[in-house]
């Protein structure tokens, strides 16, 4: 008999074990893999590496941890993060409560008692007050279903699952299929090693010179002098970090102060970019200035202009799907032994026992990188048997796309709690603020419940029902829902589109959430 379960040992998971704990509450952590690390223990691809800088990317709850730690870069490697989870895991000596290589399978209510009963692919079978899921928005690592992948001679791999051991491409033909975050990292690098890589791109991606570099000292020290008041800006920002925002219209400045500007973020590197003025996101004529300078930077940089071309994203604005960071991603198109291979126009047909078969040619290949993503946000959930009140499952209550109040807990489902779901900032933002933003607050929720004497806390329909059409609203001010992407569920087959995150800004949302609980769980039934 727990007072918890959490499912999941990445970021959110271990921080959110560190709270309970604090609280005096008896957890217990299932994690499918061997480590703790979540995302930095999956993908440990070529390339991988945070997109936000480390000294934003790094947990915030204990000013000792964030002192005593040093990043060696401004973009930490994935190698370099993983380490740090193993240290905070460590330090606050989680690992004793945390079961590894189990998955949990279901989770099921009981009305009569309140409580969930959570079972795992490993026969564990646990009574729990209160189930935290802890899964990850990007954890469900998704390989198409090409015909004849078994058939395939040679070896193939998914970013998301990449071999602990590494993968040596050394004199090899490598096919990558994708072009998003996971791709745009990886290729320049497997493109040094291989013989030969094909790069099978459906869309092309708005990528950012991350402009990485060792860490600067000075720099660091400013940081950790001022390391609380840093910390406060980035949870009451929009995105979880600071980015220098203007005031103005992309419209209303002349066209050579709108460069200069694009310039100067371009020469800083990293995400921010969409910052530059107010209506990027909300204009396409806006958007359209941004998007020209990148097209004209990809065919500076790029020298083949009719590869160029095909490299530029054209059919979606800058922004609406998350800006990727990328170390001479465009510059390794160069290359001899680079061939970009456009799949919108001669679609994949089938894996062979040589390699690639698109509508036009076969790409004979010794191995196959799937840079493919993942079913997000919602992949993770959906995996597991979730049956709250009267055996509904998440599966039937989630059949249109996902519903929620604040993104944190589902009408039907007492005492669940979703941690980043769909229907708050999650993705948009700097996950480590919104991760710490949503375990503080279901920290906070269970003490009050225990003060006073609630067995159960429940989203009410009603409120449900109004958040989702608040966070349908303010997506439709912007000009998100315009790409066909992963937010909107667009990259899965059959999956509902809805646009999943919230678009209304960390800061807000935080705000937004502060007054629910200020207000007495306020959208929530209470049982005593
Ligand atoms: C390559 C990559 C780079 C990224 N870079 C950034 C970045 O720079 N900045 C940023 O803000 N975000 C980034 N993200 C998003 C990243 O996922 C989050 O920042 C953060 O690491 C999520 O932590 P989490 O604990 O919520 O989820 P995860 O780290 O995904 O952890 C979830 C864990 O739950 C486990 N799990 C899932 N289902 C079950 C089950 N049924 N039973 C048991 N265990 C289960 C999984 O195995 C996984 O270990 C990146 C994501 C990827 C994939």
């Amino acid at each position: 008999m727990l007072d918890a379960v959490v499912v999941g040992a990445g970021f959110a998971g271990l921080y959110m074990l560190h709270r309970l704990r604090g609280l005096g509450l008896s957890v217990r952590v299932f994690e499918t893999g061997k480590g703790v690390g979540g995302t930095w223990y999956w993908n440990r691809y070529p390339g991988a590496r945070c997109d936000v800088e480390s000294m934003d990317y790094s947990y915030s709850f204990s000013d000792e941890l964030q002192q005593e730690w040093r990043w060696t870069e401004r973009y930490s490697a994935q190698p370099e993060i993983l380490k740090y989870i193993n240290h905070v895991a460590d330090r606050f000596d989680l690992r004793r409560d945390i079961q590894f290589e189990t998955r949990v399978a279901s989770a099921v209510f009981d009305e009569a008692t309140h409580r969930w009963t959570i079972q795992t692919d490993r026969d564990d079978r646990v009574s729990a007050r209160f189930c935290i899921m802890a899964t990850g928005c990007l954890s469900d690592a998704q390989v198409p279903d090409f015909e004849g992948l078994a058939t395939f001679a040679g070896k193939w791999y998914h970013t998301g699952r990449w071999p602990h051991e590494g993968v040596d491409f050394t004199g090899r033909r490598v096919a990558v299929i994708g072009t998003g975050s996971s791709a745009i990292q990886s290729i320049p690098i497997i493109a040094k090693q291989a013989a030969h890589v094909f790069v099978f791109q459906r869309t092309p991606n708005y990528s950012m010179p991350a402009q990485n570099a060792p860490l600067d000292p000075g720099y660091e020290r400013e940081v950790k002098a001022n390391y609380a008041e840093f910390r406060r800006q980035a949870r009451e920002s929009r995105v979880g970090f600071v980015v220098d925002r203007s005031g103005d219209s992309a419209l209303a400045v002349p066209p050579d102060e709108r460069r200069r500007e694009y310039e100067k973020r371009w020469a800083r590197g990293g995400l921010g970019f969409s910052a530059a003025y107010t209506d990027i996101l909300t204009s396409q004529d806006a958007n359209d200035t941004a998007a020209e300078f990148f097209r004209a930077k990809i065919r500076s940089i790029v020298h083949d202009p009719a590869l160029a071309d095909r490299l530029c994203p054209t059919d979606y604005p800058l922004g609406t799907k998350r800006l990727c960071v990328d170390t001479g991603y465009y510059a390794t198109f160069n290359r001899d032994n680079v061939t970009l291979a456009d799949v919108r126009k001669a679609p994949i047909e089938a894996i062979t026992a040589r390699g690639v078969r698109t509508r036009e040619a076969e790409y004979a290949v010794d191995a196959i990188v799937f840079a493919t993503g993942f079913d997000a946000m919602t992949g993770a959930l959906l995996n597991i048997n979730i049956r709250g009140r009267a055996g509904l499952t998440l599966q039937d209550a989630w059949a249109a796309g996902p519903r929620t109040y604040l993104g944190i807990a589902v009408a039907g489902f007492p005492n669940l709690f979703t941690i980043t779901g769909p229907g708050s900032p999650s993705v948009l933002s700097n996950m480590i603020v919104s991760i710490e933003q949503h375990v503080d607050w279901i920290a906070d929720c269970l003490a009050s419940l225990r003060a006073n004497g609630h067995a159960a806390i429940e989203a009410t329909a009603e409120a449900q029902e109004a958040w989702v059409a608040h966070v349908n609203e303010v997506g439709h001010t912007t000009l998100y829902p315009r790409a066909k992407s992963w937010y909107m569920g667009a990259n899965i087959p059959g999956k509902p589109r809805i646009f999943m995150p919230y678009i209304g800004g960390v800061g807000v949302y935080r705000e937004k959430c502060d007054e629910v609980a200020a207000r007495g769980y306020e959208g929530f039934a209470l049982t005593a």
